[in-house]
């Protein structure tokens, strides 16, 4: 299995929108991986996780082509996941498809808002529930409850091929008990997790800074869902948390975590 980060960048990127915060102003300067586009990844080259409104800009980057796709799959409902206008550009009049080429997978909240916006247009549209785990193709994808938005069934997803496991976790916080339970009977080969305060918590409950994060793979490490031999990458980085990319890099490495960027592709 592979996995490509197409975008590492909370909600307001970085350099984020209208910001001369001190990250955003090193990432102009500098470039490469201190750029971060929304977040979004890409599994095997064709299930694809979130729509982010930089989507169109980081397949062309990666010189990639949407055709390629064998679903989207959404973890929750919030703009920078989910740009649901987006959608109307994979279907006639903008292009020659009658039909949407490829299903989606969204809790209650993200399927009720294709719906309100696209009534009876042609989209395969299939709503998941956390702990409920469904197939797509060779996948065995299980959504678990992220910690990230009270009014919603935000999702985190263990995906499962060929003896292989990652877990894919932007935008929670802490979990609940439940969900730490649910995560005793799986071992993954790769955690990505979102690190999106950085240096600079700010007591909202539904991110992680970087003290959070490494609480949570070492209490995932304790229950013996990652391994020392286990993947960890951060995704989802603020220009709030005060942290550049370098110096992300800096203090994740000494901890064996990879500090996640634009493009990064990681092979299991
Ligand atoms: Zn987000
Ligand atoms: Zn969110």
């Amino acid at each position: 299995m592979i996995i490509r980060l197409l975008g590492t960048g909370a909600a307001e990127g970085i350099p984020a929108f209208y910001s001369g915060s001190r990250v955003s102003e090193y990432a102009r300067k500098t470039g490469g991986r201190e750029m971060r586009t929304r977040s979004g990844a890409l599994v095997d080259g064709h299930l694809k996780i979130d729509l982010p409104p930089d989507t169109l800009a980081q397949m062309h980057r990666d010189g990639l082509d949407a055709r390629n796709w064998s679903a989207v799959l959404f973890t929750h409902s919030h703009d920078d996941h989910f740009a649901l206008s987006e959608l109307q550009y994979g279907l006639y009049p903008f292009n020659e498809m009658e039909h949407l080429a490829f299903p989606i997978y969204g809790n209650a909240e993200v399927c009720r808002r294709i719906q309100a916006m696209y009534p009876g247009w042609p989209i395969d549209l299939i709503e998941t529930k956390s702990f409920e785990p469904f197939n797509h193709g060779e996948y065995t994808i299980t959504p678990i409850a992220a910690n990230h938005k009270a009014d919603e069934d935000g999702q985190n997803h263990i995906i499962a091929a060929e003896g292989k496991t990652l877990l894919y976790a932007t935008d929670t916080g802490v979990w609940h008990e439940r969900t730490w339970e649910f995560l005793k009977d799986f071992k993954l080969d790769l955690l990505v997790i979102e690190c999106t305060e950085g240096f600079r918590g700010t007591g909202y409950f539904g991110h992680l800074d970087l003290i959070g994060c490494l609480h949570v793979r070492d209490r995932l490490r304790g229950q013996g869902t990652l391994s020392e031999s286990s993947k960890v990458v951060t995704t989802h980085h603020s220009h709030n948390g005060d942290a550049t990319y370098a110096e992300l890099e800096e203090a994740l490495s000494r901890e064996g975590i990879i500090a996640g960027f634009d493009g990064l592709e990681i092979s299991l």
